[in-house]
């Protein structure tokens, strides 16, 4: 692996995978960690883990053993399009690969939920990332009432059986959702109607949204309850501090190829005999 020297400043701040039995918190507070390290820090350490990453990524697409898929969720304005821009920039990127789901369209309705995400889940080698997912099948489906109860009901087993196979191929899975409080969002979204070049992000669909909240909250807690497991757990992400947001994410994703173990692989011994004839 290319050496980078990496100076990490110590910060204790891990992100931690949520598990079935226990209630995640989803309230206001939740978003925030008052003991955060302040924005320069933060940004020193962030940028000391994205150099690792870049330094991982190289001998991951080699080695190509693996895919890794992060899956982004969160309400609009959580930063789903700023952790891209500031932690998947730092990849190369042609070993990357982004997907946005937006609503489905006439065609990917007639199919299965999964049809449309399963094409663009990211090849060994690969380093994926989703805006948005299959979860709005059981999110925006569900609080929106788009399909009836034992429709999206179904589909939280329908989703791990689905993670599990991807996960049995070689694809390992990682699945962040993006936690803001109301208040941000309000400044975020107000935000965007006072800047002209932030004007096309707002959408009268995301005020109806916000009005749902607390339905949203409840879906988001069951999805992720429901649908974390050992091999692709759910991380809540405060995300109230944007510094603190993509320090958190690329500290999880070093640690995710980190445990990989990814390697160079050796020369072929046929290659090295032809190439001491190389002229
Ligand atoms: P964004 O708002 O993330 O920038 P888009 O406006 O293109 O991007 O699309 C996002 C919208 O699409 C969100 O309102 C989301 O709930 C909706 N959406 C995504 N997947 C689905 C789905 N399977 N069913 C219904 N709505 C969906």
């Amino acid at each position: 692996m290319k050496q980078v020297p990496v100076q990490r400043v110590p910060l204790a701040l891990a992100l931690e995978a949520v598990h079935e039995q226990t209630t995640v918190s989803l309230g206001n507070a939740a978003a925030r960690v008052d003991s955060a390290p302040d924005k320069k820090v933060l940004e020193q350490a962030t940028s000391d883990l994205l150099a690792r990453l870049a330094a991982l990524q190289d001998a991951f697409h080699a080695d190509g053993r693996h895919a890794l898929l992060l899956i982004l969720q969160g309400r609009d304005a959580s930063g789903k399009d700023g952790v891209i821009k500031s932690v998947y920039g730092a990849f190369n990127p042609t070993g990357v690969q982004v997907a946005a789901f937006g609503p489905p369209t006439a065609l990917e309705l007639r199919h299965d939920f999964l049809w449309r995400v399963h094409q663009v889940v990211p090849p060994r080698g690969m380093i994926g990332v989703f805006n948005r997912s299959h979860y709005e099948d059981v999110l925006a489906v569900r609080v929106r009432q788009l399909a009836p109860v034992s429709v999206w009901q179904a589909r939280f087993a329908q989703i791990n059986h689905f993670e599990e196979m991807l996960h049995a191929n070689g694809v390992v899975i990682r699945k962040c959702f993006l936690h803001i409080s109301q208040d941000e969002q309000r400044a975020r979204l107000l935000a965007r109607l006072d800047d002209p070049t932030k004007n096309w992000k707002f959408r009268v669909e995301d005020l109806n949204d916000r009005a749902r909240w607390d339905d949203y909250t409840e879906a988001y807690r069951e999805a992720l309850t429901r649908c974390s497991t050992p091999d692709a757990p759910w991380f809540v992400v405060p995300a109230d501090n944007k510094a603190l947001r993509n320090y958190l994410v690329a500290r999880m994703l070093v640690d995710t190829l980190e445990s990989l173990t990814p390697s160079y692989p050796a020369m072929q011994e046929a290659v090295r005999t032809a190439a001491r004839n190389f002229t």
